[in-house]
């Protein structure tokens, strides 16, 4: 296998990667905070560190992920309040929708999924030992990081000291009484009607930052390979768990830091005010094939922003058409038996694939040229096709593609056809649920009449609880 050259934000520069243990690779995901649905935005970063963890499998490393799950912080307590709910019954659902549209978009799990609420003590530890050895302080009950004791702030994001830039700063600054107004919060203190736990700095709740250094530290160890996120987590989340990190334990946090770029709408940064912030299952309501999907966010490089427009998803069901009728043309074509030379077309075509696409993953995870790779094969095998097959070059094609699909996973309809279905169809009921909710608001129960009984008609089962409608199958 060629060697892997990664692009480490840490340093801004590609070098080769190598694990602490030979063959082995430990990753950290920053995972999503469940106040509300995924956007495809969110959906593009999971879709990223997908192709990340296939891609190192393929190159024969044994990986393990971790993928933390933001149960705690500013927007779901205040979604639970706002909902009169406690916070677990709050963020149920989110994470169940969450772990739904990672299922329809195959991507492939993570060994665990820690959330923030079952790992407080932990937390509280690694800000114990930051207190002790001076590099947090207590102040009305809250803990801030003191950034000035530590001269490496800054190295990841060059954010650091004497800089003024302080964007997407999580804390209001006058909110408590900081020593520096770059500090930042590792504990707060109880604000009546917020879930707190106890602490030595009495009751409260963690900051945001502290899970992931706490809950990579306990998965993973305190050092390890390779820790990855969107480009907007790179500051302050990233630079300020690499600075509770290496202040708790004395050792380097992480080797290798990778950053997925953004995704545009229609050329414009998604905004709830522009009604541009797609979630997954309103795509499906509007028939979009998920298996487009995926392949549209394999096709552009991770460093690069990727623009989603319907005509880019159209041309990416149209790529995937290519490979299947070519598959078609393969199920159907002649093989002859007694042409056995053990060099075909088709055997050179597969071995210049696996080369090409090994190659292509290695260099950054160069999906696109990985991609083109493949296109290169099923044009080769197009035209062997018509040249006619020797005995076992159907399943020569068929191995080769099993092979690549192994990081691609888009390449067997069958495999993507019945969950796809359902999917598709939980949108559509999800839809409908949410309209007879809305026409119940209105007080128009014609409207809600109808659309319960369409409902029922498709075998579903409505219960109205306090917290909205549930629904199942009958
Ligand atoms: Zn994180």
């Amino acid at each position: 296998m060629p060697e892997l050259v990664l692009y480490n934000t840490l340093g801004r520069a590609q070098s080769p990667f190598r694990p602490m243990v030979p063959g082995e690779v430990k990753v950290y995901t920053c995972g999503p905070t469940v106040y509300n649905d995924v956007h495809i935005g969110n959906l593009r970063t999971f879709l990223f560190e997908d192709v990340l963890r296939r891609s190192l499998e393929y190159l024969g490393y044994r990986v393990t992920q971790v993928m933390n799950l933001t149960d705690v912080d500013d927007k779901t307590i205040r979604g639970a309040n706002e909902k009169g709910v406690p916070l677990d019954v709050y963020t149920a659902p989110y994470i169940a929708s969450f772990f739904r549209d990672l299922e329809t978009l195959h991507v492939l799990p993570a060994e665990v999924y820690p959330r923030a609420t079952e790992h407080i003590p932990e937390m509280i530890a690694m800000i114990a030992r930051l207190v002790e050895t001076g590099h947090a302080y207590e102040a009305d009950g809250s803990v801030f990081f003191r950034i000035a004791t530590d001269p490496d702030y800054g190295r990841l994001s060059g954010f650091g000291h004497g800089q003024e830039a302080r964007r997407g700063e999580r804390v209001a600054s006058d909110e408590y009484d900081k020593e520096d107004v770059r500090d930042f919060v590792l504990w707060k203190g109880a604000k009546p009607g917020e879930p707190q736990w106890d602490s030595p700095w009495g009751p409260g709740r963690p900051g945001w930052h502290i899970e992931c250094s706490a809950m990579s530290a306990k998965y993973l160890g305190a050092t390890f390979d390779i820790h990855c996120g969107g480009v907007d987590n790179i500051f302050p989340h990233h630079e300020n768990e690499i600075a509770q990190s290496e202040c708790a334990t004395g050792e380097p946090f992480v080797h290798t830091w990778l950053h997925s770029e953004h995704l545009l709408v229609d050329g414009a940064k998604m905004s709830k005010s522009l009604g541009n912030q797609y979630t997954l299952p309103e795509l499906l309501a509007r028939g979009v094939p998920a298996r487009a999907l995926r392949y549209l966010f394999l096709s552009v490089h991770y460093r690069q922003k990727l623009n989603f427009t319907f005509e880019s998803l159209d041309a990416a069901a149209g790529a995937l058409k290519r490979v299947d009728e070519m598959r078609f043309r393969l199920a159907h074509a002649l093989e002859k038996p007694e042409a056995t030379s053990a060099t075909s077309a088709v055997t050179e075509a597969a071995e210049r694939l696996a080369t090409d696409f090994a190659a292509a993953l290695a260099d950054d995870l160069n999906l696109a040229g990985a991609l083109a790779a493949l296109f290169g094969f099923v044009r080769e095998v197009n035209v062997a096709i018509e040249a006619g097959l020797r005995e076992g070059d159907r399943a020569r094609v068929e191995a080769a593609l099993a092979d690549v699909d192994r990081v691609l996973g888009v390449l067997d309809p069958e495999a993507w056809k019945e969950k796809a279905d359902t999917a598709a169809e939980d949108a559509e009921i999800a839809r409908l649920v949410h309209e007879r909710d809305e026409a119940r608001r209105r007080r128009d129960f014609a409207a809600s009449d109808r659309l319960r009984a369409e409902l029922t008609e498709r075998g579903i089962v409505l219960e109205d609880t306090p917290q909205g409608t549930r629904w199942k199958r009958k």
